[in-house]
């Protein structure tokens, strides 16, 4: 019978947890109030609203939970969320790493403000939350694009540069936000785009260029047809590129690969970074899931300044 000690490890742990729990919380332990609010004021600000949580602790589980978290997407199982860390912490509006207290007064915050238990530990039903948040900003109309909606980019602007005309088609206004962006991105010295002699984008520069724009219904059976592995949560039956306005931008490693170690290698390249912090500027939402696919929805009144 290994019931009975499964129970009793199972209390042993939860009065371990109470107990860390209790050793972190009190804001009164020893402490004069000067010295609890000496730290950021988001912490005094969760602390007065809330049952203050063990923060200390809740960054540790943060730690484990960002590469041990089993939960599933688009019927496959998925390991951890370390793959969207830099996603979380836009939403969270947070600078720190998981494993840092301020993830977690700042994870707290946003799930009291999602209604959500704000325990400071991204679990499963937060990181669900949170796709939800992700998903329910992409483009909800997939009509397929009319035809003089499109125009058709030159070849220069794909990662293929022989690139069929057919295959490089883009809805309007999603193509001129898309050249916004690369000339701003262009401009930031910091990302390194490689230049010629004349200072201008080097033709075999890569990053951020267009693997994939419109896609008409008959193309996207093709590649369903050729990638079956794909799943729901690579190649959808009913694909936003019909719209013209989503586009698989080149942000490095194996261009459109879900492996979890191509993309642990994607998520942390300087362009795609710069694409977390800046894409909505100029109208464009993530797909959390794949990190080179954007989709144009328009600049928002709250963000941008035209
Ligand atoms: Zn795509």
């Amino acid at each position: 019978m290994k019931y009975p000690r499964v129970h009793v490890a199972f209390w042993i742990a939860s009065a371990a947890f109470l107990l860390l729990f209790l050793w972190d919380v009190s804001p009164t332990r020893g402490q004069s109030p000067s010295a609890v609010n000496s730290g950021s004021g988001d912490q005094s600000r969760v602390r007065s609203t809330v049952l203050v949580p063990a923060f200390g602790a809740a960054a540790a589980r943060n730690a484990a939970l960002s590469t041990e978290l089993t939960w599933t997407f688009g019927g496959k199982e998925q390991h951890g969320w370390y793959l969207y860390t830099s996603l979380i912490k836009r939403l969270l509006g947070t600078k720190d790493d998981p494993a840092a207290k301020g993830f977690a007064v700042a994870l707290a915050r946003w799930q009291q403000k999602s209604g959500l238990q704000s325990s400071g530990v991204l679990d499963e039903e937060s990181l669900y939350a949170m796709v939800a948040a992700w998903q329910g900003r992409r483009i909800k109309d997939r009509t397929p694009a009319l035809p003089e909606a499109l125009v058709t980019a030159p070849p220069a602007d794909y990662f293929d540069q022989e690139r069929l005309e057919e295959l490089r088609q883009v809805e309007r206004e999603t193509y001129t936000a898309y050249k916004r962006m690369f000339a701003a991105a262009l401009a930031d010295r910091s990302l390194g785009l490689a230049r010629g002699r004349d200072g201008q984008l080097h033709a075999n520069e890569k990053l951020l260029k267009i693997i994939s724009s419109f896609r008409s219904r008959e193309y996207q059976e093709k590649l369903r047809r050729e990638s079956p592995q794909a799943g729901s949560a690579g190649l959808a039956v009913n694909s936003p590129h019909f719209t013209g306005r989503a586009l698989d931008l080149y942000v490095g490693g194996e261009p459109v690969s879900t492996n979890d170690a191509n993309r642990a290698v994607q998520v942390r390249t300087p362009i795609y970074l710069w694409l977390v912090r800046n894409a909505e500027r100029f109208g464009f939402r993530p797909y959390f899931y794949e990190p080179w696919h954007w989709e144009y929805t328009g600049v928002s009144r709250s963000t941008g300044s035209h």
